[in-house]
């Protein structure tokens, strides 16, 4: 398992904007954001994808879940809605391979998926 970038923002050893930071995750503001709102909320163990995800993991990714409500209230876009999304690998365009939980929100987000 090879580290990624992800790591050393976990480890405040390259400049990231860091909101939230606990035992089991992370989250920072996504450097190329694609809305108002664009937080990755991530575990602070190496799960390069989805497909790695195994039971013992099962308390840390519920974490993420609870990070993205509390995340999403303090952004103010609880009431209105948002999108949590991950990707997997080359047909999901996952581009980091540490497991991240995209929060989207801020504005009307269009259709799920462009073609
Ligand atoms: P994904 O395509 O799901 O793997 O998304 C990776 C995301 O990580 C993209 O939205 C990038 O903009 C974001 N990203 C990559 N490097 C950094 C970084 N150093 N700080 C914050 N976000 C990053």
């Amino acid at each position: 398992m090879e580290e990624t970038i992800f790591s050393q923002i976990i480890r405040k050893e390259i400049p990231a904007d860091i909101v939230y930071q606990d035992d089991l995750v992370t989250a920072f503001r996504d450097i190329n954001p694609k809305a108002p709102t664009h937080i990755l909320i991530i575990p602070n163990v190496l799960i390069p994808t989805v497909n790695d995800v195994k039971p013992e993991h099962e308390q840390t990714l519920g974490r993420l879940f609870t990070v993205a409500a509390k995340l999403a209230k303090e952004e103010n876009v609880a009431e209105d809605g948002y999108r949590l999304m991950m990707n997997c690998n080359a047909h999901g365009r996952q581009e980091v391979y540490h497991i991240h939980m995209h929060l989207l929100g801020g504005k009307p987000l269009g259709p799920m998926l462009a073609e």
